[in-house]
Order: structure tokens, then sequence, then C-alpha cells
């Protein structure tokens, strides 16, 4: 008999699929890379702010020491950003990582999380990882079907997750309506709302989820650096939540895993509220060029209020796969979707236009 090592739940888990790196693609494909366009993994396409970059190399010369473990000055900046005190706020190794640290803080082995499915994949992940137990309801137009979840709420249940807008299928759920669910959820249960693309919502869509960290003691509001304010590879998020939850984390939370440049740029890149409209509006701007674009070729895509859109590439069930191959064979890089039940369609995060353009014409060609 051969030995297995590990518990059968982590055996299980099927493992992340990152979006492609451009050096990857261009030694698969025999491509340069200066022309590789990647549009797969939601980055900000104007890159890092350069606010952050000077912060950045400022930094650098302090990397011979630990970081500081409890981020005083940027806690600081995001409290009075958001009139919370300092701890109410966790950081993490990227959100991920609160992702990760809030399900093992609020649920044992054998508990419930509930979630949607087409909701982020870091929930299932975190969900097998600790051996709980998934409540996956179904989708409502590829959006969360809030009144399936609280539904499906059972006695073991102690998180449920929401992204707002969810990735990959951009969909959004209205403050008024997401307020409504989360006055509804038990008090026992921890709600984590994942709102990693909140800056780019549109200005009648916003609304104040940290006010609502402050009415519901069971709620952990979960933000990134990584996404609009274009610091992917810092690896930094942050979590608000009352001190009830956030004690919890803060127990979990590996001792420096947030590094000293990443605590120094996210300070820089807070402030930096131009580079964040610049990036919103180059956004609406490509979201706009991107859907015309696909009702022009008859294609079939999700309404998003994030920096993607996903768009259905076929009808038959090799339709992503093939149209991604196609693309990366153009020096295009996109994010296939069948490793999320959605084999059909593609996820592109919306680049610089020239970025677009090239999408468009690679996938006009894929398509031919
Ligand atoms: C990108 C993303 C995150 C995590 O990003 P980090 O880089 O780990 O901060 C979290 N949630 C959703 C829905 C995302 O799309």
């Amino acid at each position: 008999m051969t030995t297995q090592f590990g518990p059968s739940y982590v055996r299980a888990i099927a493992p992340y699929v990152a979006g492609k790196p451009i050096s990857e693609v261009a030694r698969e494909f025999g491509l340069d890379e200066a022309r590789i366009v990647k549009l797969a993994s939601n980055e900000n396409p104007l890159g890092v702010p350069e606010s952050a970059q000077r912060a950045i190399a400022q930094a650098a010369s302090e990397l011979g020491r630990y970081p500081d473990s409890n981020a005083f000055e940027l806690k600081a900046a995001l409290a009075a950003r958001y009139d919370v005190p300092p701890e109410w706020i966790t950081l993490g190794n990227g959100s991920n990582d609160i992702l990760e640290m809030a399900a093992h803080a609020f649920v044992e082995r054998g508990q419930s999380i509930v979630y949607s499915q087409y909701s982020f994949a870091v929930y299932a992940l975190a969900t097998q990882g600790l051996g709980a137990r998934h409540l996956v309801t179904p989708a409502v137009r590829y959006g969360h079907d809030l009144d399936a979840m609280l539904a499906a709420v059972a006695d073991d249940t102690r998180l449920i997750f929401v992204a707002n807008p969810n990735n990959p299928t951009g969909t959004f759920i209205d403050g008024a309506t997401l307020e409504a669910f989360i006055a509804r959820v038990p008090r026992h249960i921890a709600v984590v709302l994942d709102e990693a693309y909140t800056e780019y919502l549109a200005a009648d869509k916003r609304y104040d989820s940290i006010a609502w960290a402050r009415r519901y003691p069971n709620l952990l509001v979960s933000r990134t650096f990584s996404k609009a304010y274009g610091l992917a590879g810092l690896r930094i998020g942050f979590a608000i939540a009352q001190p009830e939850l956030t004690d919890l984390l803060n127990r979990l939370r590996q001792p420096f895993n947030v590094n000293t440049l990443a605590q120094a740029a996210a300070i820089a890149a807070l402030g930096d509220t131009d580079f964040l409209e610049k990036s919103a509006a180059l956004n609406a701007e490509g979201y706009c060029t991107l859907t015309a674009a696909f009702e022009r070729m008859g294609l079939e895509y999700v309404p998003s209020d994030g920096n993607f859109v996903l768009v259905r590439v076929g009808a038959d069930d090799q339709a992503g796969d093939r149209v991604n191959l196609a693309l990366l064979k153009q020096g295009v890089i996109v994010r296939p979707v069948g490793g999320y039940g959605l084999p059909q369609w593609l996820r592109v995060t919306i680049g610089l236009p020239g970025e677009n353009a090239a999408f468009l014409a690679a996938l006009e060609r894929a398509l031919a």
C-alpha cells in the first residue's frame, strides 16, 4: 500500500491557476516579451504610481531590518482615511491573506462556509484548506443570489463570503440590497465583504461599507492595493472590522506578513487620489471600447463594474480554451475561466487603449 501524505481534504484541492506570466508565454510561443499584451490578472495597466515608486526607492535602504509588524504609519493613514480606530484594521499579504485568515479565524473544520457559484476562487480554496464544508449557492445572472445564500445558512455555518463587484463575473449588488442582506445574517456568522474593485465603481454606485462595519460587529470589509492602486506585485491588502473579529485575525496573522516596501508604497498610493481617478477614468473608457466591440461582434458579455469583462467566445465547452490558445499564439494573454465552470467564456482585463485594440484585433482573428 502506498503512503499518502496529508489530509484527504488537502489532497482534494485543485491548486489555484494564476494568469500566465509574460515571460512564460514568450518562452512557450517563441514571442518577443515586449510585444506581449497581458490582460489576465486584473492588474492596473498604468502600473505602479510614481508616488509609490518614490516611496519604494526610499524604503529600500531599510530592508536590512524586519518590517514594522504593527504597520503603525500605514494603519494611521488608513484609520484617518476611513475614520475608524487603528485597532479595527488588519493588514494582509494581499487581501488573499485576509480571506485565508478569516476562514481560519472564524471557522472550525467540519463547519460550513457559504459563498456563490462563480465567485472568487479563493473562497473555495480557503474552505477546502480548512476541511470546512462548502455551501455553494447557484448564481443568478452570473451574480450572487443573496436570498439563496441566506437560505443556505446551516446550523454550523460560521462564515459567508460576498464579493462586490464579483470576480470573475464583474457583477454588482447595490448598497441598499447588500446592507439589507448583512442586517439579516445571524450575528454569530461572520460576513466577509470582499471589495477588491470598489475603487472602480461609478460615483452613483458607491456605498459606505465602512459605516456598516461600525453598525454590524460580524462584518469584515476586505480591500486591496493590488487592483486600482497598482501594487499587485507587492502583495498588500487590508480589512476593517470591529475588534471582535479583528482580534481573532491578529492571533493568526504572521508577525511580518506585510513587507517594508509594501507598507511604504501603500501609504503613498493611498494619498495619490490623482492616480486613482486616472485609473478609474481609463477603466471606464476601456470598458466602453471593449463592450461596444463585443456587441458589434455579436458576443455575449456580462455587464461588469470591475476592471475586467467576462465574454462568451463560443457555444461549445472547448471554446474558452480554443480561443485562449489562439490569442496566446498572437501574444495576448487573457484568463480562461473553465476552472470556474465557465468553459465558454474568457475574462479579459481592461488595459490601455493600445492593449485593448491589440486584444480585439487578435480576438477577431481567433474567431474568424
Ligand atoms: C484580485 C482579488 C483579490 C485579491 O487580491 P490580492 O492581490 O490578494 O489583494 C481578492 N478578491 C477578489 C474578488 C479579487 O478579484
